[in-house]
């Protein structure tokens, strides 16, 4: 048998900062990474992150891992398929940690599983995935050099989005369902000032056209097509919280699990931390900090029996 202090489940910036913590801690430390280093990873460049002016988000969610395996903390690259709270043959809590057959006891848990992308919900979008319909600019962006292409979407990631999208493309559409974008100021400024770039208020996609094999054109709300190659959705995220929901971890009306500013769940011993809880900002700095939170409560939790 496995026994682990911590097991992490998630390996983003919040996984890693609550893995590199805990190791630092002495506690014996797993983490489950089924997308190694996490959403960070799909964003280009990360310039908000105090202390770091700029740096690549590929490389951002690296480093975070590289530091919490320098510091001690074990890696498995797969996902967790299902997490329970048993009590022992010594009367103790622990957790049952499953990934397929394999079992793996931790003493604490800190979820941090983030998040997911939202779907349009239209027709077309489907039967276009990865024909044109794609959910990252900074990954399939450069399919479309030469082509025109929109971002559906009215908050920061439709903004930079577009900003990436502009570099490779001909002419990029922002399609805003709203008559104001959300976007911090600064990415609004830089699309305004934009040749290249076209916002377009209050516009809402129906559906989604091709010709089969790519995808040819929009139709708007109104009821007129828009000549498209490529369709990027940018309309936020929904939690990653099923591991959370099969613990009995209460979540808010949003799916977010609940947290203290510590990073307690309503569960003793089980953490959540990053963009899985009802933290209101979704900030790499935050999802850092809870996970820093949540290794301390585990430490504590697991010297003193405090929760
Ligand atoms: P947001 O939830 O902030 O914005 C989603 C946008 O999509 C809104 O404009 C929303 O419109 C629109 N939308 C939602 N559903 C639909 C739909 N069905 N059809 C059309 N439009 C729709 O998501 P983001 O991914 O932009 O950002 C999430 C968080 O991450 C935010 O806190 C953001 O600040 C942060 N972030 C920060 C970055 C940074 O570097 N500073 C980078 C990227 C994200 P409406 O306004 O009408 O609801």
């Amino acid at each position: 048998m496995n026994l682990y202090d911590v097991i992490v489940i998630g390996g983003g910036v919040s996984g890693s900062s609550a893995a590199m913590y805990s190791a630092r801690f002495n506690l014996n430390v797993l983490v489950f990474a089924e997308e190694p280093g996490g959403l960070i990873t799909t964003t280009h460049l990360v310039e908000n992150y105090p202390g770091i002016k700029s740096i690549g988000g590929f490389e951002m969610g690296q480093t975070f891992m590289e530091h919490a395996q320098e510091t001690g903390a074990k890696f498995k690259y797969s996902r967790v398929d299902s997490v329970e709270k048993f009590e022992n043959e010594d009367g103790v809590m622990r957790f049952r940690v499953m990934k397929g057959d394999e079992e793996f006891i931790a003493k604490t848990v800190v979820l941090a599983t983030g998040t997911k992308h939202k779907h349009l919900g239209v027709p077309g979008e489907e039967e276009y995935a990865n024909k044109g319909v794609s959910y990252c600019a900074l990954c399939d962006g450069a399919f479309f050099r030469g082509k025109t292409a929109c971002v559906v979407g009215g908050g920061d990631t439709a903004a930079i989005d577009a900003k990436i999208l502009r570099q490779f493309v001909e002419k990029v559409y922002v399609l805003v369902r709203k008559d104001h974008m959300r976007a911090e100021p600064t990415n609004l400024k830089k699309l305004e000032d934009d040749d290249k770039v076209e916002i377009m208020y209050e516009t809402e996609v129906e559906s989604i056209q091709g010709d089969g094999e790519k995808v040819t054109h929009l139709i708007l709300k109104d009821g007129s097509e828009m000549k498209m190659d490529a369709v990027f959705v940018a309309i936020g995220w929904n939690v990653k919280n099923e591991l959370a929901l099969q613990i009995g971890a209460d979540v808010n009306d949003r799916g977010e699990v609940v947290v203290t500013r510590e990073a307690r769940t309503n569960i003793p011993g089980f953490y959540a931390a990053g963009d899985v809880t009802d933290a209101e900002f979704k900030q790499a700095i935050i999802g850092a900090a809870e996970g820093v939170y949540a290794s301390v409560q585990a430490y504590n939790y697991i010297t003193d029996g405090k929760d």
